[in-house]
């Protein structure tokens, strides 16, 4: 059916070698079976742990957790983690099983996975696919292995890795298994926080981000409740066709799928409920809401145990957004100056993503944004000063030309500043005679 690794091949048959059932299972198969690489191999065995212990004795192993069943096993350098067979018991905190209870049957060790696309394995006896994973592969769709709402009780993770599958396959849920999920949600506060936002990441990345997150608001707000008002807000402005949720998650679905900028993107907009301020005529304004919706996201990213980098990050592109980027020479060179080349390109596919998502017709063209790309290259390939790295001069010139203490470092930003904006040349003769100037007591105090 597919080439698969010999190397995961040789796991397979060690254990079968010893008279244990093996196949590999999971992500694996399911990637496979839609002709995708699989980014990792996971296998699931017979064999109870102390078995396989025994069976990869000559081999280099690492104890994942020995005590679950999985012991990873490198084969020719690539790691497999392999599992015995498992039932689970009853969940009592709506996340880990209360015990594992290993089984020989195949059978009930694919029962109690968590997708139809997921509770495939194929070993050397061919493909085992007993809930109809090849067909909901093939249509697009998943669902559920057994009931939807008692798996979702079982482990409330399943819901986020439900959500986020189908973002990353581009893949619809079924309508049982999506209208349980709706009705589960509540259970995503027995997840913590930091596995959340592991899975949160995973989701907004995909390439099925968009649709998911239109599809399920709800999920949406139940992560980030400082998006509850902005679903069906309507802006009551010109410019917009969309209410403020439905806005921001197409802005999200148009930038790259980098974490930072697809966050600051989902959350460009939360400030906009709480400043709203409509005019005489009724049309909606919303002063000062970039920086209200970056505090916002602030205080949720934080919550969410985002790394502080990251948090700060999306912050600043939020708390920058909306501000135009005008086409000319020297106010893209003050702008990459102030804000450093990076910050400036994820502020501008921002702009651009955030202008995608309004009404059709009453922003500037795309144009726009891909001749002030070609424009800010075009000056970064000039190599220009944009730290005090770069300047032509430094502290020891300050000194040598007479100035001291906070002066030096006063002369340094202002002649960087100056560089950068193209006001002065980074030479180095131009800046020692504006240093010089500067040194030079000045004829008042002689
Ligand atoms: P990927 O590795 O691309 O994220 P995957 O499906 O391999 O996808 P893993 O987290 O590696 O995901 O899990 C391996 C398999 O274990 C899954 O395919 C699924 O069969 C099962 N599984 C993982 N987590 C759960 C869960 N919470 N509930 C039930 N089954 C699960
Ligand atoms: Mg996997």
């Amino acid at each position: 059916m597919t080439d698969w690794d010999p190397r995961a091949l040789a796991v397979l048959d060690a254990l079968e070698g010893a008279g244990f059932q093996a196949v590999l299972v999971g992500g694996c198969v399911r990637d496979a079976l839609r002709g995708a690489a699989p980014h990792d191999y996971d296998a699931a065995t017979a064999a109870r742990p102390e078995e396989m212990r025994q069976v990869f004795a000559g081999w280099k192993t690492a104890d994942t957790g020995l005590r679950h069943g999985t012991l990873t096993v490198f084969s020719g350098g690539l790691g497999v983690e392999v599992t015995s067979f498992r039932s689970e018991g009853p969940y009592s905190d709506r996340r880990r099983p209360d015990g594992v209870r290993f089984t020989r049957s195949l059978a009930e060790d694919l029962g109690r996975r968590d997708f139809t696309v997921n509770a495939m394995a194929w070993g050397r006896g061919g493909l085992t696919d007993l809930f109809g994973g090849r067909e909901d592969l093939a249509a697009g769709v998943i669902r559920c292995v057994g009931s939807p709402a008692r798996r979702f009780q079982e482990d409330a993770l399943r819901l986020l890795r439900g959500l986020r599958l189908a973002a990353q396959l581009e893949f619809k849920l079924h309508p049982d298994t999506a209208a349980a999920l709706r009705d589960s949600l509540p259970l995503l506060d027995w997840v913590s926080r930091e596995r959340v936002m592991q899975e949160l990441s995973r989701l907004v990345c995909a390439p099925g981000a968009q649709g998911v997150l239109l599809d399920f608001p709800q999920a949406a707000v139940r992560i980030f409740p400082e998006l509850a008002p902005a679903v069906g807000f309507d802006q009551r402005s010109p410019c917009h066709c969309f209410d403020v949720y439905t806005h921001c998650v197409r802005a999200m679905g148009a930038v790259s799928p980098r974490l930072t900028l697809r966050l600051a993107a989902l959350l460009h907009d939360v400030g906009k409920p709480a400043v709203f301020a409509p005019d005489a005529a009724g049309a909606g304004h919303f002063p000062g809401h970039a920086r209200a919706g970056a505090e916002l996201a602030r205080a949720a990213l934080r919550r969410l145990r985002l790394d502080g980098a990251s948090r700060e990050r999306t912050a600043a592109l939020i708390a920058r957004h909306g501000m135009r980027l005008p086409l000319q020479e020297r106010a893209v060179r003050r702008q990459l100056f102030r804000l450093g080349p990076e910050l400036f390109f994820d502020l501008a596919e921002l702009d651009r993503a955030d202008n995608a998502a309004k009404r059709p017709g009453t922003a500037p063209p795309a144009e726009h944004w891909t001749r002030l790309d070609a424009l800010a290259r075009q000056i970064l390939a000039q190599s220009p000063c944009l730290t005090l790295k770069d300047l032509a001069v430094d502290g020891h010139d300050a000194l040598a030309a007479g100035l001291e203490g906070p002066a030096v470092g006063r002369a340094l930003d202002a002649l960087l500043e100056a560089a950068a904006e193209g006001r002065l040349p980074n030479r180095r003769e131009d800046l020692l005679r504006e240093l010089e100037r500067r040194g030079a007591p000045s004829p008042r105090e002689g």
